[in-house]
């Protein structure tokens, strides 16, 4: 049988420490032998970064603009250790943040369910997708300590110098201030890319915020949210058979406890930071959890949701054996192949996407798993396999489908 043909580059972005050695792996053992794989490759190790002073990420971002999609390896956000590990000119920002502006893009994470790996909440039969605003409110805030007694205003000063005034707090003693703010252009985007992933996924969409109490800053993107629904998705949703369902955060959090899974939930930026986690632990691990930033304009960026795992490729490279989980890695490429296959009509890669998941899944459910998932498992008498066996015992399950 000859290799599937494709017709547009994906991009490749490769990335550091162990999951670098897992892409390999994964291209080997996986990809190669199945498809005449066309990639425009980006090399985002930290080392080729700080060569190139970090125009390859940037460069990177331009070519996922132009091309539609991109696979991404994770990659280092560089600390005051990694200066000194790997002699860095400067303390470059983290790829994803850079990719992320240049896309002004949303993550919509998303665990692998595979029998075996039950989540903790037991009628979650289904993943749940959550979606983060990655902009503004508390992560971008002025805050003061108030030393003593006085007044706290929230003053606005326009351009042409009118101002508005709202008094905050009348102190008679110490204290604290904050000042947060979002954008209607950031709110939209967001908005955007979360009614657009679900008409992709068919899936139903849930906002929620606090808007009975913050009756103008919330209320705001209650407001952004039903008006784009109302004017561009409205019909589509209905054709589609999905649902958009806004509440307030504290009702979204008891229905999501109760509810099957099988939705996207969108939240505001700190609402999102908090329940990812809650929602990713539940679910099992994070090795089992995938990533994809859409960008309003319909743009697609694939990744796992986990980083370079280094404490595994610190015993990898001392010429211990890893037993690191692929599953992450391997969905992100299956996520940009099928992708890549709908927008060129190309039916063939995205059958190849679906069988390679399949006999992911199915290689766990038999039995063969890496020690991550062999700690938290039902599944009784299961084998334990390496970095590398791993990846194999999946590429004889999908040789046998
Ligand atoms: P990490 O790479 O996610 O790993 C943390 C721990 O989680 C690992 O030590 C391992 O636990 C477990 N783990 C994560 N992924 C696993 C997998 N695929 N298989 C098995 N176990 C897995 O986070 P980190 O160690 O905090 O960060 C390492 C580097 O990744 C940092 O430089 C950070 O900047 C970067 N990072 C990048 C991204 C990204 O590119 N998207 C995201 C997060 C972090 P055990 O050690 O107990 O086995
Ligand atoms: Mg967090």
């Amino acid at each position: 049988m000859g290799k599937i043909e494709m017709t547009t580059p994906l991009v490749e972005m490769d990335g550091d420490e162990m999951t670098r050695i897992l892409w390999k792996m994964i291209k080997d053992e996986l990809l190669l032998p199945y498809i005449d794989l066309k990639t425009e490759y980006y090399d985002l190790g930290l080392e080729y970064r700080n060569e190139t002073n970090d125009k390859v990420t940037h460069d990177s971002a331009e070519a996922t603009k132009k091309y539609g999609v991109a696979v991404k390896c994770a990659t280092i956000t560089p600390n005051a250790a990694r200066m000194t590990e790997y002699n860095l000119k400067e303390m470059w920002k983290s790829p994803n943040g850079t990719i992320r502006a240049a896309l002004d893009g949303t993550v919509f994470r998303t665990p692998i369910i595979v029998k075996g790996i039950e989540p903790c909440v037991k009628n979650w039969e289904k993943p749940i997708t959550l979606a983060r605003h990655a902009y503004g409110d508390v992560y971008k805030n002025s805050e003061i300590k108030v030393p003593g007694a006085g007044k706290a205003e929230l003053v606005f000063t326009a351009k042409d110098g009118t101002e508005i005034r709202e008094t905050i707090h009348e102190f008679t003693g110490a204290g604290i201030i904050q000042g947060i703010h979002n954008t209607d252009e950031s709110i939209t985007s967001f908005a955007k890319a979360c009614f657009n992933y679900a008409l992709d996924t068919k899936q139903d969409l849930w906002f929620a915020t606090k808007d009975t109490i913050s009756k103008k800053y919330d209320h705001n993107f209650k407001d952004i949210f039903q008006d784009i629904y109302e004017k561009e998705y409205d019909d589509k949703f209905k054709a589609a058979g999905i649902e958009y369902f806004y509440t307030l955060i504290d009702d979204a959090v008891a229905r999501v406890m109760k509810a099957k899974g099988g939705f996207i939930w969108a939240c505001k930026n700190y609402d999102g930071d908090v329940m990812s986690d809650m929602v990713s632990s539940a679910f099992g691990s994070l090795a089992m959890m995938t990533s994809v930033l859409v960008s309003p304009s319909g743009v697609y960026e694939y990744e796992a949701a986990h980083g370079t795992v280094q404490r595994h490729y610190y015993k990898h490279l001392k010429g211990e054996e890893t037993s690191t989980n692929s599953v992450a890695t391997i969905f992100a490429w299956t996520g940009a192949l099928r992708k890549r296959g709908e927008l060129d009509g190309n039916e063939e890669l995205m059958q190849f996407a679906d069988r390679l998941e399949k006999a992911t899944v199915q290689t766990i459910e038999g039995g063969k798993m890496t020690k991550d998932l062999a700690l938290i498992t039902s599944l009784k008498d299961v084998t334990v396999l390496n970095s590398e066996d791993f990846i194999k015992a999946i590429r004889e399950t999908f040789d046998r489908l």
